[in-house]
Parts: structure tokens; C-alpha cells; sequence
């Protein structure tokens, strides 16, 4: 038999310096994996990567052993700390929830020459909407050119050709047509949406505000 086979560390041979191992699912160390929810991924880790360990863990005598030797602190502290990672997760849902509602949709009707216009549709981003299948249902709906592209910030807008603002702004708040919704979410309050124009400049015409004192 070679020396170098491995040894059960639960022998009573002289101490080995054991590195701690922590549950790469949980964090904790894999003792106390089953207090939390994730508990199922965190015994399936544990088998795969450290089988003596999940035998010792996961035997029944071992699990009841376990629960009988916990003292009320410990149990309480591993409440405690649940219940925090339990905060930590909602909140950060909470603060997603919040950042989309508060994110706007600008729909801008942009004149190109006489009476032609483009669409432009930026904001949609902030939704987690899907530009390319979005522009898709805009194509397919007004009958034209829609496509997505890359603004001077550096994010993404869609531009539909034709003067279909108000048309873009019903679709977005579309609750019903089952299409829609899938893309769009189904989400969007009106009040997140903003319908502006984009005139062009008439020669000698000054920009607004730039008149000073006469
Ligand atoms: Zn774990």
C-alpha cells in the first residue's frame, strides 16, 4: 500500500493543520450548509468536490448529532444571519424594482426633411427590453424600417421610419396583446414615457433662448 494514500481525517492519528473549507454555494462552512435555503445545491457541491467531507456531513447519524449538539446561541446566530442574507437579497430586488420604475422612455418624432420624419425610441434599455426583437414588432406592425442603433452616449435607441409616435407609446403600454407583452414587459406606465419633436432648424431662425436683452 502506498504512503501517499489518502487518510480519513476523521482518524484519531496525530493532528493534521486542515485549511477550512467553505461552501462554495453559501459561504458557510459545508457543517452548516443545510441551515439555509439553498441547501440542496450546497450538498450536491459538496459531494462533487469533497466527498469524504459530505459523507461525514450528510449521514443521518451525523445530521442528528448535529442538531442535538447546537446550542440555542448558535442556533440563534445562524438565524440571525439567514435572516439578514434573506434582507440583503429582497432589498436588492427592491432596489431593481425601483430603478425601473423610475427609468423613462423617450419617443421622438424627428423631422428629416419636409414631412419626413423618423421615430426614435430610447429608454427601452432600462427595461430589459430585447432592442432587436423590439424593432422586429415595430417593423412588422408599421410596415417599415426599424432598426437599432447606437446613440453619441454610447447606449442603444431603435429607429422606425414614419411618423408612428403614438403608435410606439400604445404598444409599450400594451397589457393585453400577448405579443407585446412578452417584449415589452407589460410594465410601463404612461408616465414613464415621454413624447417629444425633434424640429429642424430654419435658416436665420435663432435657437430658442439664445435671444438676449433687446
Ligand atoms: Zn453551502
Amino acid at each position: 500500500m502506498s504512503a501517499e494514500a489518502p487518510v480519513a481525517s476523521t482518524s484519531s492519528g496525530p493532528a493534521v493543520p486542515k485549511t477550512v473549507i467553505y461552501c462554495q454555494v453559501c459561504s458557510y462552512p459545508p457543517e452548516y450548509c443545510e441551515f439555509n435555503s439553498k441547501k440542496a445545491k450546497c450538498e450536491t457541491w459538496l459531494k462533487e468536490n469533497h466527498p469524504t467531507l459530505h459523507a461525514k456531513y450528510y449521514s443521518e447519524s451525523a445530521l442528528e448529532d448535529k442538531l442535538a449538539n447546537l446550542t440555542v446561541e448558535q442556533r440563534e446566530a445562524l438565524d440571525k444571519d439567514l435572516a439578514k442574507r434573506e434582507k440583503k437579497e429582497e432589498q436588492k430586488a427592491e432596489k431593481e424594482k425601483a430603478k425601473i420604475a423610475a427609468a423613462k422612455i423617450v419617443v421622438k418624432r424627428i423631422e428629416r426633411n419636409k414631412k419626413k420624419y423618423v421615430t426614435s425610441v430610447h429608454g427601452l434599455h432600462h427595461f430589459n427590453i430585447d432592442l432587436k426583437k423590439a424593432a422586429k414588432l415595430f417593423a412588422n406592425k408599421f410596415g417599415a424600417g426599424a432598426t437599432v442603433s447606437k446613440t453619441a452616449q454610447g447606449d442603444e435607441e431603435i429607429l422606425i421610419q414614419g411618423d408612428v409616435s403614438v403608435d410606439v407609446e400604445e404598444m409599450l403600454l400594451d397589457q393585453e396583446d400577448k405579443k407585446l407583452v412578452a417584449v415589452f414587459g407589460g410594465n410601463i406606465t404612461d408616465k414613464q414615457i415621454s413624447l417629444v419633436e425633434d424640429k429642424p432648424k430654419k435658416k436665420g431662425q435663432a435657437a430658442p433662448g439664445a435671444e438676449g436683452a433687446e
